[in-house]
């Protein structure tokens, strides 16, 4: 079965914005930094090898997070974004049946950010772009990213929406507790805020064909999408949504399992969003890949419903070559 991992973490050294991975708040063992910091920058020593020894046909790699949202500069960022980009696409040329890419986007210059996504996607070849979070506190319902989304609906391709490096406020439920910093609680708080920020700032009625994947089994909303419904209906928005809050849940929200590794959590996934909207993901290398695939081949689904998961729903959004080989 051919596997596709759509959220997978790289790094390149020649970018002026420093890499922040670990974050300093949150306490990591040393060995675990290590070993992250080791495999960001690499591609063929480790990377591929592990790839094919677990059976993944395919990462789709993106920048760590926070990736550029947190560089300052406007105009090092859209520099930064440029060089990454293609050095991105140079790593996937290097391996192209192996390695598919999302574009960085300098989003502290919305306008610099639509010209740097059009560029990577019809003159690289990239499969769409990730943003990790909010940029320097701006959120991508606000109106100046309203370019952006026109963009992507044109470019008919998703914007994968990752955690960032901090909350942008100070969160006082995470004082003296920063173990739960991170992936352990707060980014999917964080992140899963974001996208109801983008539902509710209805920037799907606006753009109705704009797709967004959030990756960790989808940032806890899956199991929250009864209870969005049943308070919307006492809600006083000064709009009113064009549809149901779960409805934007498959149309324009996919998921990934990055990281998330019960099969219990993938049978509701698949069961709230649908089939064809959760997407196989390893988190690579913060997770290990054995255990994702392991995860993945034992699933309770038939061999036809696990390669959509595995690759097919993955396969038709970005379309990827697929490889004759599988
Ligand atoms: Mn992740």
């Amino acid at each position: 079965m051919r596997r596709v991992a759509l959220e997978e973490a790289c790094w390149y050294d020649g970018l002026a914005t420093k890499g922040s991975f670990p974050d300093h708040r949150i306490p990591y063992k040393r060995e675990s930094a290590e070993r992250f910091l080791s495999r960001l920058t690499d591609f063929a020593e480790h990377r591929l090898p592990e790839m094919d020894r677990h059976g993944v046909d395919v990462q789709v790699l993106s920048l760590t997070s926070p990736g550029l949202q947190m560089q300052p500069d406007a105009k090092i960022a859209v520099e930064d974004a440029r060089r990454a980009n293609d050095l991105l696409a140079e790593t996937v040329a290097r391996h192209p049946a192996r390695f598919a890419g999302l574009a960085a986007l300098p989003l502290q210059d919305p306008e610099r950010a639509v010209a740097e996504l059009r560029r990577a996607v019809t003159e690289l070849g990239l499969s769409g772009a990730l943003v990790n979070d909010h940029t320097l506190g701006h959120y991508l319902d606000e109106e100046a990213y309203e370019g952006l989304w026109a963009e992507l609906q044109d470019l008919d391709v998703p914007l994968y929406l990752h955690p960032g490096a901090i909350p942008p406020d100070e969160w006082h439920l995470l004082k003296g507790r920063p173990e739960l910093d991170g992936a352990t609680f707060s980014w999917a708080t964080t992140t899963g805020g974001h996208a109801l920020r983008l539902i509710y700032g209805r920037v799907f009625d606006r753009f109705p064909r704009a797709t967004v994947i959030l990756g960790h089994m989808g940032e806890f909303l899956p199991f929250h999408l009864t209870r969005f419904d049943a308070r919307h209906g006492d809600l006083a928005l000064e709009e009113p949504l064009d549809r149901m809050p779960s409805q934007y849940f498959g149309p324009n929200i996919k998921i990934t399992t990055s990281g998330v590794y019960s099969h219990a959590v993938l049978v509701a996934a698949v069961l709230t969003m649908g089939l064809d909207n959760v997407m196989f993901a390893i988190d690579y290398p913060y997770e290990p890949t054995e255990a994702a695939v392991r995860f993945l081949d034992t699933a309770p689904f038939s061999p036809s419903d696990l390669a959509r998961i595995a690759h097919g729903n993955a396969d038709r959004l970005l379309r990827l070559p697929v490889a004759a080989s599988g």
